[in-house]
């Protein structure tokens, strides 16, 4: 095969290299402009004149480095719009760096391989080439997993597409479990499991273009935002595939054998090996659902109300906050008061006095009622409630319009105790503001929403916008991002609650993790990667 050989069906639809989705979708003209209208009128963030992100053919791409071997001729490739789709993923950086056309650092070859027996393949062309081997599942990444910025003690980098990996092989009704490869991706998965009545329930607002073994080995934290959220609850055994050789766990309900293979390989960001398939739980489809929306005066009594509800053992499906910020950027509010979505699901019995008991703690606390739950299946549609969800579903498509009008647009997440919920509130948002300020010399906007509660904690998700230069868009970027970082971890949070680690936190991890913890992994690294050619920089560095 040779250069810019194609695999597959060209037919096919084609994912955009330079955002969120397919080609063609995204937002149209009048969703662009109320956007950038709000960003203006709303926040004084103005969009500079109209940019736009390379054609295909615009893009300088440097000669590929790497010849495959004759054996692997039909899963790689070097085609140029396969080389330009796996260069990044989904990050500001990523983005900011395509409008750029900064494709110094795109891999060499893209391989799809179909079973374990072409990963080992690979990682054998790879070690005895002194390329670096970067795992891809769906490219979700927003924190620089799949970016081929190896360093330069590598003659190459492959990007491994598990894309042809992708299938429910085996159900077990009876324990409700399936062995699922590593690269389904969630409707395709959920698509096999449907005749079955069980779902694997994890939606991540990236569902439609991430993978299972992406969710692995990201820790991937799903849309319901208490109980079986994470990924890591919802494994049972995972196979991974490492240059040493293969591990595969026990399936087991629960187990007090020692440290947890399981727990070593989720979280494992491809650095340690390449997860193949994975036994996980199932559920039963959800009949009874309930959701109601509270409007509270401020962000602070709102999370109080979430406090309670959570340490009320109810466990709602949904129990998101979003301060006035946030719902004034998505067009759901006008900034005068902060919104708790709450709902319940069952496939087993009616929520009815779970919501009731919500709806008080949300009322003890000032809350008042925007959507009433009582007798209306279309509560999630309805007020600040649905419009604030509609925006949610458009939300990945904003980037690709707001980067190439200089307009910084990000997220970060974090997870904190209660007990210093509010003072780490308020110093990332001030540690995050002044950095705005000081990189780009204006007001921006800094907005904050829970994802996630715990009965000991929440997981707040910030948000922060600012105007940027479109010449120095990424040295602004970086500059917010170390110092809404730092701050991060010197209040006592974690450097990501389900973003993952990736490179661009690679250094934050480093400082959250115990040092000696950081010698375990990197021994392990050795014992299963010796070559150190997998996705070299992310949780052990290089
Ligand atoms: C719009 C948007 C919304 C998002 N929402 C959420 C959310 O709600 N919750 C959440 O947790 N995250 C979210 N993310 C982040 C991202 O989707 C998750 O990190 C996701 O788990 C990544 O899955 P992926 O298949 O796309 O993996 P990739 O992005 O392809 O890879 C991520 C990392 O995992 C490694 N990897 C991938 N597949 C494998 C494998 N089979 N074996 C070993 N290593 C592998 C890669 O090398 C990389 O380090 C969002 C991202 C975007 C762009």
């Amino acid at each position: 095969m040779g250069e810019d050989d194609a695999l597959g069906d060209s037919t096919a639809r084609k994912l955009k290299y330079w955002g969120w989705g397919y080609e063609g979708e995204g937002l149209d003209v009048a969703e662009t402009r109320s956007l950038l209208t709000t960003f203006a009128e709303g926040f004084g963030i103005v969009p500079s004149d109209d940019g736009r992100m390379p054609a295909l053919e615009e893009i300088e791409l440097p000669a590929p480095r790497l010849a495959w071997p004759a054996a692997l001729a039909g899963i790689c490739t070097n085609d140029r719009y396969e080389r330009v789709l796996h260069a990044f993923g989904q990050s500001q950086p990523d983005s900011i760096r395509i409008c750029m056309g900064d494709f110094t650092r795109a891999p060499d070859v893209v391989a799809y391989p179909e079973n374990e027996a072409d990963i080992a393949a690979l990682y054998d062309w790879c070690g005895d080439a002194g390329a670096a081997l970067v795992p891809y599942g769906g490219g979700s990444s927003v924190v620089g997993g799949v970016t081929g910025d190896v360093g330069n003690g590598f003659n190459g980098t492959v990007t491994v597409d598990l894309g042809r990996m992708n299938k429910v092989l085996e159900i077990d009704d009876v324990s409700r479990a399936a062995r699922i490869q590593g690269g389904a991706r969630g409707p395709e998965l959920e698509a096999q499991l449907k005749p079955s009545g069980l779902t694997l329930r994890h939606f991540p607002q990236s569902f439609e273009h991430s993978t299972l073994g992406g969710w692995i080995a990201t820790r991937s934290g799903g849309h319901f935002a208490t109980l079986y959220t994470h990924i890591d609850d919802l494994v049972e055994s995972v196979t991974m595939v490492a240059p040493s050789g293969k591990m595969t766990s026990r399936r087991l309900p629960g187990s007090g054998a020692g440290p947890s293979p399981d727990r070593f390989m989720i979280g494992s960001e491809g650095a340690m090996g390449i997860i193949t398939e994975s036994w996980v739980r199932l559920q039963g489809r959800p009949v009874f659902k309930a959701t109601a929306g509270f409007r509270f005066a401020d962000f602070l009594s709102a999370a109080a109300a979430v406090r309670a509800v959570s340490q009320a053992g109810l466990f709602p499906a949904n129990v998101r906050i979003v301060d006035g910020v946030e719902l004034q950027v998505n067009g759901a509010g006008d900034g005068s008061f902060s919104l708790m979505v709450v709902s319940f699901e069952s496939s087993d019995h009616p929520v009815d006095a779970w919501m009731a008991r919500a709806e008080q703690c949300c009322l003890d606390h000032g809350g008042v009622i925007d959507v009433d739950w009582r007798d209306n299946p279309r509560a999630n549609l309805e007020g600040a409630v649905g419009a604030w969800r509609t925006a949610f579903i458009r939300m990945p498509y904003c980037r690709e319009e707001l980067t190439p009008r200089g307009i910084i647009s990000d997220t970060f997440e974090s997870a904190i105790t209660w007990n210093r919920f509010e003072e780490f509130y308020h110093a990332i948002r001030e540690a995050t503001g002044a950095a705005i300020r000081k990189a780009t010399g204006r007001e921006g906007a800094v907005s904050c929403r829970f994802s996630h509660a715990y009965p000991d904690g929440p997981a707040p998700y910030f948000a922060f916008h600012g105007q940027g230069r479109k010449d120095g868009l990424l040295e602004q970027w970086k500059e917010i991002k170390n110092a809404a970082s730092d701050a991060v971890i010197s209040e006592g949070g974690t450097i990501t609650h389900h973003h993952a680690v990736g490179r661009d936190h690679q250094k934050w991890y480093e400082r959250q993790r115990p040092e000696i913890f950081g010698k375990v992994l990197a021994e392990a690294k050795g014992c299963l990667d010796p070559k150190g050619i997998l996705n070299p920089g992310v949780i052990v560095s290089s």
